[in-house]
């Protein structure tokens, strides 16, 4: 609402202040002097246009600088009164009119005026002077005679610019007629025309027709039929050849009304009544001169100073009905060209109405405009308010509502941090006490016992085969078997301390303060063995779990927490090396054994990369010694750290680490090129036996890759035996069978490697696709001395007979031994008997001796 007010008020002022500018700007300036009385005496009546022109322009000229002048005005009418009668009874009573007033100046108009200006002056004794107008040039030393102190301004009439105007509208005018009565003044304004032809240099150029002799009605017949290249000029007239008389206007009208052409003049008298234009004496142009010479001698000016003056009072002017009727031009004129008659434009006429009504307009427009952008903001305010007011309703429900849910959210807060905390203690998974609840609980039991009167066993427990279940049976099998695996070690009861502290990684804390170590080794550890030992039921499926377990014994081994667990770790790890499933406790040597064998670990990785490792090859005889039969490849690896180090020593440490994957990929790759260097030397063996770990194996693709290989290779898949670890059937039977099978329908044979160490039943076996059984070299050792091994011997070699298995004599290095092991029936030999594993070259050169090779 302010701004609109102040727009009212700023529109105010713009109307306010140019209407006041002009109000100051017209008003009266001068200051007054003393009203001057002025006499103006006219010859004529003022119904004379030629008398009241002057009079209008005296007056107008003096009152402009002296409004209150008192005028007094007497004309003398001589064109009806005689001069004689002016001159005599009419000055009389002027002078006894006047005779009281002090008159400061006097002015006439025209000769007589003049003379009876003189006349009343002397009488009446008037010391003023006397400013005339309207007498020529010649007549005015007549008139003055001897008089003093008189100036004025001369009727002089202009002739050229009357014929210069013809020319200009006419150009092409060839002809002018001049119309004429026969008095002396007439007479006189013609010669005076004939001059001004003369001056310009015109006179040949158009041919002139006098028209004085002619009655009326000849002119006007005759100004009927005049071509177009000629002009009329209307000369003083008064009364024609055959006396008919015209006053001026009316003689100007009816020429006019058949005139064929333009019509020109000298008389201003004319000018309105159907002429077209001419140059006039301007009967108001005499008076304003005069007025200005009266002003002049008003303010004091000496009359001797101010000389007659000489300037042109004529002007041109045209008609523009005229123009119009005779299809002239407008625009060629001067520009001091006064037009009569003028038609104006819409635009011209309206001109100032027109941009009246514009800026009102666009006034109104502004007003319009900021009233609009006036509203918008308001509208826009009360929107913003609106908005604002909802807010606040919003907060006030918000605050109103914060109090009970604040409550309700504190509740909350409590309920989920109670949940975070058992999250950060309690395996999601299994519901076990996770590794941070572990170390918590424990030392917070070691801070408790700064005497060490408390004793623990701390048992790390790793899955032997846990990565081949859940790559051979899926992740969610590995899950369901790891909590069942939880639900029987929690069933184990409170003295335990249950925590899962990796994927497969169990650590259990057993409180044995008031028993003794020996019966707490003794009891507690073949329990926990049991919880792993039976096979887990998932569906169908019956899954064997092998677990290695380490400990170590608090305070005894330390009295540090993590050393504890440490300590517990590696012992689980040389547990898992030396034996899968077996159980260790922790010694001192053990740390050390597990430093060396993380160098190892970091060494085997360096040998990979360095080719450190090689084949060698050893040859399997038939039971005669006089065929090769086959070769075993056998990894060596001739450490840049270590130098030789044996496969029974890096191989676990390579199960263990991981690096079998890649070292077993080498060996498969090395007996394939052993198999070209065979063929390209054309030596035929029956297979080459490659060592397959129980890591590789249980991978996910081994055969598919294996296959991939021997074929990218263009190598017979029968060219190929394995060898698999007795120990291995005890695991996952289910997927054994699988891989088995497949090897079997690839023509791939499979050897029982290191048989009679395991646990695995015959019968078990009997029921796999084995083709071959590699009784362990421990038994043929001391078969001489050993009845139970002889006895074993006996049993299997009866047993694979009955299976349809073939058998290898491992590590047979005596002739008694041989003689044992034939004896029995025994299919192959193998042993330093007949040659240690030999570089490939040496066992090319090897088969070469023995000529022939068999096949089985
Ligand atoms: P293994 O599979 O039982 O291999 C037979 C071992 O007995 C070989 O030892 C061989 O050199 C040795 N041997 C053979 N005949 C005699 C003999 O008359 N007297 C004696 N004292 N020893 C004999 P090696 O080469 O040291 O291999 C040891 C073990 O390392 C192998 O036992 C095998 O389990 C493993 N191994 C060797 N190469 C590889 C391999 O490429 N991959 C895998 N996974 N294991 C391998
Ligand atoms: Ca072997
Ligand atoms: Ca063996």
């Amino acid at each position: 609402m302010k701004t609109t007010s102040t727009v009212i008020r700023v529109l105010l002022l713009l109307i306010v202040i140019p209407s006041l500018a002009i109000f100051f700007i017209n008003s009266p300036i001068a200051a007054q002097e003393d009203a001057p009385n002025i006499m103006i005496i006219h010859s004529y009546d003022l119904s004379y246009q030629w008398t009241s022109g002057q009079d209008e322009g005296i007056r107008t000229t003096i009152l402009e600088s002296y409004p209150t002048a008192n005028i007094y005005t007497e004309n003398l009418d001589s064109k009806r009164i005689s001069e004689a009668y002016i001159m005599s009874t009419q000055k009389d009573v002027f002078v006894d009119k006047y005779k009281n007033i002090d008159f400061d100046l006097i002015l006439a108009t025209d000769d007589i005026g003049l003379t009876f200006a003189i006349d009343v002056r002397e009488q009446l004794q008037l010391n003023v002077p006397i400013a005339f107008s309207g007498v020529l040039e010649n007549t005015v030393a007549k008139l003055v005679g001897d008089a003093k102190d008189i100036t004025g301004v001369y009727e002089i009439r202009g002739f050229t610019r009357m014929i210069e105007l013809m020319r200009t509208l006419q150009p092409e005018a060839k002809k002018v007629v001049i119309i004429n009565d026969h008095s002396s003044s007439s007479k006189q304004l013609v010669e005076k025309i004939l001059i001004a032809f003369d001056e310009l240099q015109l006179r040949d150029d158009y041919v002139l027709e006098f028209w004085e002799a002619k009655s009326y009605a000849d002119i006007l017949k005759d100004v009927s039929t005049l071509e177009p290249d000629t002009a009329v000029y209307l000369i003083s007239y008064f009364e024609s050849a055959d006396g008919v008389i015209k006053d001026g206007t009316v003689f100007c009208q009816e020429i006019s009304a058949v005139a064929t052409v333009p019509l020109y003049s000298l008389g201003e008298n004319y000018f309105g009544a159907g002429l077209t234009g001419g140059e006039f004496l301007s009967a108001l142009l005499q008076g304003n001169e005069l007025g200005a010479i009266a002003t002049e001698l008003l303010a004091g000016t000496p009359v001797q100073d101010i000389p007659y003056s000489s300037k042109s009072t004529s002007y041109l002017g045209v008609d523009e009905n005229m123009l119009r009727k005779f299809n002239l031009e407008k625009i060629v004129l001067p520009e001091d060209t006064v037009v009569i008659n003028e038609t104006h434009s819409f635009y011209e006429s309206y001109r100032s109405l027109i941009w009246s009504v514009l800026l009102a307009f666009v006034i109104l427009i502004i007003f319009i405009g900021i009233l609009l952008k006036q509203r918008r903001i308001i509208n826009r305010t009360n929107q913003s308010l609106r908005k604002q007011k909802d807010e606040l309703q919003d907060l006030y429900d918000q605050v109103a509502t914060s109090e009970e849910e604040l409550i309700v959210q504190n509740e909350a807060l409590l309920h989920y941090q109670e949940d975070l905390e058992l999250k950060t203690i309690i395996d999601q998974l299994t519901g076990l006490k996770n590794r941070s609840a572990l170390e918590a609980y424990a030392k917070n039991l070691l801070a408790n016992d700064p005497l060490y009167h408390q004793k623990l066993l701390i048992a790390f427990i790793d899955l032997d085969n846990f990565k081949y279940i859940n790559s051979n049976h899926g992740h969610h099998i590995g899950d369901i078997v790891l909590k069942q695996l939880s639900n029987r070690l929690l069933s184990l009861g409170e003295a335990y301390f249950v925590s899962r502290v990796g994927g497969d990684e169990f650590v259990i804390i057993y409180d044995y303060t008031h028993s003794t170590a020996e019966r707490t080794i003794a009891e507690v550890l073949p329990s926990l063995k049991k919880m792993f030992a039976l096979p887990i039921k998932v569906g169908e499926n019956s899954i064997s779990v092998k677990a290695s377990i380490g400990y170590s014994l608090y305070p005894e081994d330390s009295q540090d927490y993590d050393e504890l667990i440490i300590f517990a770790d590696i012992a689980m790890y040389e547990a898992k090396r030396k034996q899968r499933g077996s159980t260790m406790r922790y010694t001192e040597s053990l740390e050390k054994l597990f430093d060396n064998e993380y160098k190892m670990l970091n060494e085997i990785e360096k040998g990979i990369a360095n080719d450190e490792f090689y084949l060698v090859f050893q040859p399997i005889m038939t039971l005669d010694g006089s065929q090769v039969h086959s070769f075993e490849a056998l990894l060596r690896w001739n450490s840049s750290c270590y130098g030789p180090v044996s496969p029974n020593e890096f191989i676990p440490i390579a199960e263990t680490g991981g690096q079998i994957l890649a070292l077993g990929d080498k060996v498969i790759d090395m007996a394939i090129d052993f198999i070209k260097m065979l063929q390209q030397n054309e030596q035929k063996v029956s297979t080459v036996s490659i060592n397959i770990s129980v890591v590789q194996f249980y991978e996910a693709d081994f055969v598919s890759k294996l296959l991939a290989k021997l074929k990218y290779n263009n190598i017979k898949n029968s060219m190929i035996q394995l060898e698999i670890i007795e120990s291995l059937m005890i695991h996952s039977y289910e997927i054994i069978r699988t891989k088995l099978d497949e090897l079997k329908a690839n023509n791939i044979t499979v050897a029982l490697d290191d048989f009679g160490t395991g646990y695995s039943s015959l019968a078990h076996i009997s029921k796999l696709p084995i083709d071959i059984v590699k009784i362990d070299k421990q038994f043929i050792d001391d078969i001489l001395e050993d009845k139970e091994g002889q006895l074993i011997i006996d049993t299997i070699c009866a047993l694979t007979k009955s299976l349809s298995l073939k058998t290898i004599a491992e590590g047979v290095e005596t002739v008694a031994q041989l003689d044992y092991v034939k004896k029995c029936g025994c299919d192959f030999i193998q042993g330093y008997f007949y040659s240690k594993p030999l570089m490939a070259n040496d066992a090319i050169i090897f088969i070469k001796k023995h000529q022939q090779s068999l096949k089985i």
